[in-house]
């Protein structure tokens, strides 16, 4: 399979602040909001979520506008991106804001592959009951219509990526 690389910056996360998921079963999309076009590298979000007083930064993964991916959190972390399902879920969210305007097609193109590893390193088919968006799960608008209507695109072409690439 095709491997995306994955940017690190370097963020440092002490020991016992973070707890290990002992299983996963969703993959949860998310947009970073704000402003449009805003797209705010890890390092970024990091220092504003331990601003708010968190490990870190809450997601596991991040897709810049220009595709890359860059490390969040630990993958196998419990991650802070969706009350109630922190326990067993992945969170990738994607730089923009979705009701305002659209991801780029290299954000889309990126998270299609990084859906496909993350499926097959987990053990699941990228299908529509695991890979949701925040607002399936909770009472958000996140990740914006124009993220919200990929999904459908993103899992086919996730399998799509696990079976050609
Ligand atoms: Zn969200």
């Amino acid at each position: 399979m095709e491997a995306v690389n994955i940017l690190h910056r370097g963020l440092y996360f002490p020991s016992g602040r973070l707890d290990m998921r002992e299983e996963t079963s969703l993959i949860v999309l998310h947009h970073t909001g704000g402003s449009v076009g805003e797209d705010p590298d890890a390092a970024e979000i990091d220092a504003a979520h331990r601003w708010l007083g968190w490990a870190g930064i809450g997601y596991h993964f991040l897709i810049r506008r220009d595709g890359t991916v860059e490390a969040g959190r630990p993958m196998l972390s419990v991650g802070a991106h969706v009350e109630g399902a922190n326990h067993e879920s992945v969170g990738v969210a994607l730089c923009g804001n979705f009701c305002e305007d659209i991801p780029t097609s290299m954000q889309l193109e990126s998270c299609a592959m990084l859906l496909a590893i993350l499926s097959s390193t987990f053990g699941f088919e990228p299908d529509a009951e695991r890979i949701v968006g925040h607002r399936d799960l909770s009472a958000t608008a996140c990740p914006g219509d124009a993220l919200y209507e990929q999904i459908p695109e993103l899992i086919g072409k996730a399998v799509w990526y696990q079976m050609n690439a």
